[in-house]
Parts: C-alpha cells; structure tokens; sequence
C-alpha cells in the first residue's frame, strides 16, 4: 500500500508544475478540417453534436467479412496507425466518496492536469473512431475520457473541470436511468441536460438500457437470451438516437463484462466501438468489441498511476495486490500471435518472451486462452519464452489470451488478443468465450 501510494505520490507530484503545457495542446488546432461543415459548437469545439453526414462513408473492407467484423480495416498506405490511446473511465465526482464509483473532484483535476503534463493530448472520441476507420491521424499519445452511467455529478462536477481543460468527453448512458426512465433516481440527469451537453460538443454513446450484466442468461432461452441482448444493445442506441438526434456508435458494457455472443451480438448491433473497463494501452489494431478502459476511483490512485504508464490491467477492482512495475514490463512483452493479428492456423503454438519480467517463478506460469481455458505451458528459462500449444482447433474469430505468473511474490497478469480466419472462412461461433471478469466492481 506504501509502495503503490509513493509510486503515485512521485508521479502526481511531477506534473503539476506546468500549466502553459496545455496550451500547447495540438488538437485544439486540429479540428477544423472534421469540424468545417459542423454548425458552430458553443463550449467545445470538438465532439459530434449533429450526426455525421449520412452519405460518403467509405467502403470499410472489415465490415464486408462476417467473420472480420473487429478487424481493423487496411489503412492507406502512408496512414500512421502508430498512435497509442488510453481510455477513461469515471462514475461520479464526490467530495467523500462513498463507494468505488466515486472520485474527488479535486483527484479528478489532478489527473486531468496530469495527462497533460505527461504528454497525452485528450482527443474526442469521434477522432478515435475515425483513426481506427484509417481517416484520420491521431497524437502519438492520446486520450479518452469517459463518465459512465449518467450520474449528476459528471454534470455538475467533472464537466467544469473538463471544459476549463478544454478535453472533449464521452457520456455512457444507460436509458433506464434518465430522469423519468424506469430506474432513474435523485442523481439521474435528464434529457434536456443531456441535450444541453450535447449542443456543447459532449459526446454522448449507448451502456445499454438496464445495466445488467450481460453474460447473465439466468432462465433463458438461447433465443431469449439473444433477444434480450439485442433489446439492451438496439434500444439503448435508438433511445439516445431519437431522444437526441444524434449517431451513436459506442458501447460501453455495463461492468464492463463480455463474451462472445455479447460481442457478437454488439457489433450486428451497428457499434463501432465496445467498451470494457480491462484498463490497456489501445492502439489501432485493438479489437473493436473489446477496447479496455481505465476505470478510476479514489480507492485505485495506482490504476491512474498505470493508465498514463499505459500499463495493461488497470480496470477497476483489477488486482488486490497491486503490480505496477510488473505489469509495466508486462506491456512490452513480445508475443506471438502478436496483438490483433490475424492467424489461419487452427492449432497454433502461443508464445510469449517474459525477459522483460524479472524474475518469474517458472512455476507459477500459466496461459488460458477465451473459449478453450487452461493451455498447457513450457518454460525455457534461458530465453525466458514461455510456449503454449494449443490442442484443440479453433473456431471462433477472436481469441484473447491470458497469461499469468507470479514476480517476486506479486501476481502479474497480461492479456492480448488475436483473430483467427480459417482459410475457407466460416468460422462458427458456437462457443462462448467467458472472459474471467477480473474488473468487476459492486455497482458500475
Ligand atoms: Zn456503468
């Protein structure tokens, strides 16, 4: 606990000496050419406040495959899609935080001030969308930020706080919980709030229509089951899309829990980006239905710590022990298959070089792959490379694999992904993949 508070404490306190950097900010000055045709925007010139232009989308080659549809789409060729982007995640603003969900507003500042100060400039989530779709170039080192849920707070509290940084955001919404929505309370916003946000330039995207879990099937039929999925992911984005006049293409899991037939099921959804809290640098071939987010709350200060670190693993709730300089090296790892590559191998050899490590305890290491489980390992401790043959033939598009090992008596825990497309094609998706939910918090 010590160790994780002075970790913060020295980086927290080398940013906060510099204000005239976020002047500097070059995406201030980058949005005229998305924004040209865009009626004016009041507080925020940056973030879609009208829907894009229906015609002229161009022909993305992903989308044409059904079983590629979170491929990233070949860029053209001089595009650059080497920018990495890490993604917040708040709840609410409180100056005593009750619970995990809470941050203090003046933590809040610190750290916007802090993404600034190490770099980061805070980008709309459009532009993100729009760099993944290969049209447009991102800063090296960029941010999102997003408030889930549709708390007061992220009103009245953090949104001040943005607009005197000038950060663009992301509002996830579950509809049910809008004033005067079947599970709206006293700190529910309304839609003319929500309208108001959006006439200023905030962003603002689908976290279903009940925030349930949605891998919870509970009595259902699979027909029931798929339905009721399609009912929380198609309703959500029509309910904010009717009652705003806006396009929404982002989901944000509630809990930010998944499996295949979730994923599956959000992208026939028509969104473009699916939002976890598994905190992870993103880049432009991480996968669309799973994109990690920072989940940030007074009780995790390290999880900031490893977000501007772009350290993987930071969700919310993600590690009792806490790992950070363990997980740092675990981002850098070489791994094979790389991170959202495509493989037509059905039976192939996973491997992954823990030179960067430390000290591993060979023992504790352990590779489990999304839909198959436990994948036996080996260990070579001269090259430090750990191989993990898979036995039984893939099936499903999209595998993500987990590898865990303890450091130094620390657990360490790291994950990629990856695709497979047989060369005949069709793959099946028959099999959920039940990614362990290591981000779980109570309520989120
Ligand atoms: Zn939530």
């Amino acid at each position: 606990m010590i160790r994780k508070f002075a970790l913060l404490l020295v980086v927290a306190s080398l940013p906060f000496t510099g204000c005239e950097k976020i002047k500097k900010l070059p995406f201030l000055s980058k949005k005229k050419a998305v924004e040209a045709t865009a009626p004016p925007v009041p507080s925020l010139a940056t973030g879609p406040i009208a829907p894009p232009p229906p015609v002229v989308a161009p022909p993305v080659p992903a989308k044409a495959e059904p079983t590629s549809t979170v491929a990233a789409p070949a860029p053209k060729p001089e595009f650059n899609t080497k920018a990495s982007v890490i993604a917040l995640c708040y709840h609410r603003f409180e100056d005593r935080p009750k619970d995990s969900l809470a941050i203090k507003p003046s933590e809040f500042e610190q750290q916007m001030q802090a993404l600034a100060d190490n770099g980061f400039t805070v980008i709309p989530m459009a532009d993100f969308l729009e760099w993944r779709r290969g049209e447009k170039e991102i800063p090296a080192k960029s941010c999102v930020v997003s408030i889930d849920d549709g708390y007061r707070s992220g009103y009245e509290v953090a949104w001040p706080i943005l607009k005197k940084h000038k950060y663009p955001f992301t509002m996830f919404i579950y509809t049910n919980y809008v004033k005067g929505q079947p599970k709206s309370g006293g700190q529910s916003l309304s839609w003319s709030e929500l309208e108001e946000m959006r006439d200023a330039g905030v962003d603002i995207q689908s976290h279903t229509v009940s925030h349930m879990d949605l891998r919870v099937k509970k009595g259902k039929t699979p027909e029931q089951y798929e339905q009721w999925l399609r009912d929380e992911m198609v309703n959500s984005k029509k309910m904010i899309e009717e009652r705003l006049g806006i396009s929404v293409k982002c989901l944000a899991y509630p809990y930010g829990n998944h499996n295949a037939e979730v994923r599956k099921i959000a992208i026939e959804s028509g969104y473009e980006a699916c939002f976890t809290v598994y905190g992870q640098r993103l880049t432009y071939h991480s996968n669309a239905d799973q994109l990690g987010r920072y989940a940030l709350e007074s009780s995790k200060p390290q999880v900031f710590v490893s977000a501007i670190k772009m350290i993987g693993g930071g969700g919310a709730g993600s590690d009792e022990g806490g790992a950070d300089m363990s997980q740092m090296a675990a981002a850098s790892m070489v791994t094979q298959p790389m991170e959202g590559q495509t493989i037509t191998e059905s039976m192939p050899t996973l491997k992954v070089n823990l030179a960067t490590l430390g000290e591993v305890d060979p023992a504790s290491i352990a590779i489990r792959l999304s839909g198959v489980g436990p994948v036996p390992v080996k260990f070579d401790p001269v090259s430090k490379t750990v191989e993990a043959k898979v036995t039984q033939p893939l099936k499903e598009p999209h595998y993500t694999v987990i590898l865990s090992a303890m450091v130094k008596g620390r657990k360490i825990e790291t994950r990629w992904s990856f695709n497979y497309g047989p060369a005949g094609g069709g793959a099946s998706t028959n099999t959920e993949a039940p990614l362990p939910p290591r981000a779980t918090p109570a309520k989120h």
